[in-house]
Order: structure tokens, then C-alpha cells, then sequence
């Protein structure tokens, strides 16, 4: 399923560029535009899902294969032995402004505890 007017189904389908690093069946990996660390990934599905609640509710296994995808990046960045973060922002709340499910993989730099 595809949102005519989500951004990130645009950088799916390639109507939008993005520095892509990563292309698994389910998922796309990209290069932030406004990276916050060293390595600062987007990862999402390839399906337009707008939050964890409805990925998880209605697609048993998407989060897993995203948490596979982000581990793969951070291995390939060289960022998975000294650490990093996956965070996914669920709700305007809680900092969320694009509503198709992505992870931010975040590393190469110390991270502090608990984020702002
Ligand atoms: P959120 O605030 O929804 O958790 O994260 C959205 C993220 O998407 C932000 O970190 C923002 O910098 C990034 N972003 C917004 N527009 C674009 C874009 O057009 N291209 C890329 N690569 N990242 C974007
Ligand atoms: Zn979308």
C-alpha cells in the first residue's frame, strides 16, 4: 500500500531522492537530511504503515525485519560494536512529523541517557 501523499512512499517508489544505503524485499534504508549524529539512518518499510501501533497491529513481523535492517546498517557503518540507538518516535508528542513508520539508527558519537 502506497500514501499518494506520504513523503517517505515518494523516497520508496523514487519520485524523491534520498542517499539510500540499504534496500531489503520490505524496506528501505536512507541517509537523514538533517542528521543529528555521525551516522544518523532512516529505515522503513516499504508499505506505508503511519506509526509502530498499526505495523505491529495489523503486520506481525515488520518490526523485526526493520530491527534486522537497522542492525545491518549499523554493521556495515561501524557503528554496531561501539553502540548506537534505534528510536521510533509514535506521535506528534513524541516528536513524530512524518507519519510513515521509520527507525532512526543513530550512532557514532556518544549518546546520552534519557534523550530530550
Ligand atoms: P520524525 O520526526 O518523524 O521522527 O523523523 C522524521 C525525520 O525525517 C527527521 O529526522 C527529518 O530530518 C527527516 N526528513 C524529513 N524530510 C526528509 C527528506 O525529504 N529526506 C530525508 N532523507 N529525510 C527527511
Ligand atoms: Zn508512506
Amino acid at each position: 500500500m502506497v500514501d499518494p501523499d506520504c513523503l517517505f512512499c515518494k523516497i520508496v517508489e523514487g519520485e524523491v531522492p534520498a542517499e539510500i544505503v540499504r534496500e531489503g524485499e520490505r524496506t528501505v534504508a536512507f541517509r537523514d537530511i538533517n542528521p543529528q549524529a555521525p551516522t544518523h539512518v532512516l529505515v522503513i518499510p516499504r508499505e506505508h504503515h503511519p506509526d509502530v501501533a498499526s505495523a505491529s497491529a495489523g503486520d506481525t513481523g515488520l518490526m523485526d525485519v526493520l530491527a534486522r535492517e537497522a542492525h545491518e546498517v549499523a554493521v556495515a557503518e561501524g557503528i554496531a560494536e561501539t553502540g548506537y540507538r534505534l528510536v521510533f518516535n509514535t506521535g506528534a508528542g513524541a516528536g513524530q512529523t512524518v507519519f510513515h513508520l521509520h527507525g532512526h539508527l543513530l550512532g557514532g558519537r556518544g549518546l546520552n541517557w534519557p534523550p530530550g
